[in-house]
């Protein structure tokens, strides 16, 4: 996207160091986090957070109440949304940014993911009673988001299948595993192109997961605004290699917790994080959709 050289790079961080202004990456009861809307919205207040987005994935039906909340506890909350795409094969989460949530592009594509989402529930389902582990659609959380196999992971543990959600990952959903359907997931092409056409920006997100590097080298060639250079808990020695990555190709770098609640416990809301300048030019970018 043109825009994309206008976003300067701008040093974020991780942990609880200077700078601290926003959290961008973290999901709500929308989709596969534990607290809803508000509560993060007051969880980011309580932590010092001074921005926020909230990236459920593949919907923005979090912000029918987030935006509200935000404005009554002071908090600046940019839009943001993380969706699941498909590059050869690899899983690659891509974060898009600052778009308007009455974009109607934006709106349809969450549409066709939340029906995508709930076939793939259910060929998941199929596959587990295979293994002998009965689990219908009543034994899931109550739900009407996003739903996602971290809900398949506590139905496994509640009904005694399985311990842990860990556990539920290890031995049968994670990929490769007997219970694992990719879904018939969109590309990172057809995801990219659909954000830039609703204005919004479009961010790799957390590139330290994806293992094949020549997938990696493959998706740094491709129209990304920027990447997740600061993620979770990962120590800063990797976190440069992005950083550098994205300096020289003059991409915004972004940082967040990827926050769940419960489904990851060691996951603490801004433990990384953006400083206010990166906020700031994000912050723009949605102002200028509001405006057209
Ligand atoms: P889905 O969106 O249905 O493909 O599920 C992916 C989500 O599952 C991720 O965003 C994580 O929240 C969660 N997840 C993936 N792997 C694990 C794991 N090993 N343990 C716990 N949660 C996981
Ligand atoms: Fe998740
Ligand atoms: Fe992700
Ligand atoms: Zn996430």
């Amino acid at each position: 996207m043109d825009e994309s050289q206008s976003l300067r790079f701008v040093i974020s961080g991780t942990g609880k160091g200077k700078g601290i202004y926003a959290d961008m990456h973290c999901h709500t009861t929308c989709s596969d986090g534990t607290l809803t809307p508000q509560k993060i919205i007051q969880l980011a207040v309580k932590t010092g957070l001074k921005g926020l987005s909230i990236t459920d994935h593949d919907t923005i039906d979090a912000y029918a109440t987030a935006i509200p909340a935000a404005k009554e506890q002071g908090i600046n909350l940019l839009p943001g949304v993380e969706f699941s795409a498909k590059y050869r094969e690899t899983s690659v989460h891509i974060l898009a940014y600052a778009f308007s949530v009455d974009n109607p592009i934006i709106q349809e594509f969450c549409q066709q993911h939340k029906m995508r989402r709930n076939r793939r529930i259910l060929a998941i389902l199929k596959r587990l009673e295979t293994q002998g582990m009965k689990i219908t659609e009543e034994d899931l959380p109550s739900h009407q988001g996003s739903r996602g196999r971290p809900h398949i992971a506590l139905a496994m543990q509640n009904k005694g299948y399985v311990r842990t959600i860990q556990e539920a990952f290890r031995n049968y959903l994670s990929e490769g595993q007997c219970c694992f359907v990719p879904g018939d997931e969109f590309s990172v092409e057809e995801t990219l192109n659909t954000i830039h056409a609703a204005k919004g920006i479009a961010i790799l997100a957390h590139p330290q997961l994806i293992k094949r590097q020549s997938r990696v080298k493959q998706l740094l060639q491709m129209p990304f605004d920027g990447l997740e250079g600061y993620y979770a808990k990962f120590p800063l020695h990797i976190e440069k290699r992005w950083v550098d990555i994205a300096t020289q190709k003059k991409w915004i770098i972004t940082g967040g917790s990827d926050f769940h609640g419960d489904y990851k416990e060691h996951i603490t809301l801004g433990c990384s994080w953006v400083p206010e300048e990166t906020f700031r030019i994000l912050e723009n970018h949605h102002k200028q959709n509001q405006k057209n």
